[in-house]
């Protein structure tokens, strides 16, 4: 290949990579809450395992813990668990406003349970040499 040649082989390949980024979007800033939003998971199905849990008391709950999580965010994240398997729903009226109440199903108590041990070794291991 000449260098001339080369030389538009080269701007080609670049169009093409532009063309294949969308350039024009700003890069999304990530959420907060995604780089530990598997830590926010298995809080929910903690809480779940112990009794049935709904969206807002959940978003209270988390929020003592220090994570601020919207309805936006947390909603999906209880329909997504459920479509996995790992929670179920149930309509019920309390205080006169009907909720949707959440618990850990079985497959729901042996995520956590496995949940459990990965955090505990990735506790160990981020804060083993601690001293
Ligand atoms: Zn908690």
């Amino acid at each position: 290949m000449s260098e001339r040649a080369s030389w538009f082989y080269r701007i080609l390949i670049s169009k093409r990579d532009t063309k294949r980024r969308p350039v024009s979007r700003a890069p999304r800033a990530p959420e907060p809450h995604e780089a530990y939003s598997g830590l926010i998971r298995l809080h929910v199905l903690h809480h779940a395992s112990e009794g049935a849990v709904f969206g807002l008391g959940m978003i209270e709950e988390l929020g003592r813990h220090g994570y601020r999580l919207s309805p936006g965010t947390l909603y999906p994240m209880l329909r997504e668990l459920e479509r996995e398997g790992l929670l179920r729903s149930e309509r019920r009226r309390v205080d006169g406003k009907i909720r949707c109440l959440y618990r850990a199903t079985p497959a729901g108590r042996k995520a956590l349970k496995i949940g459990k041990q990965r955090v505990l070794e990735l506790f160990q291991e981020i804060f083993e040499d601690r001293g």
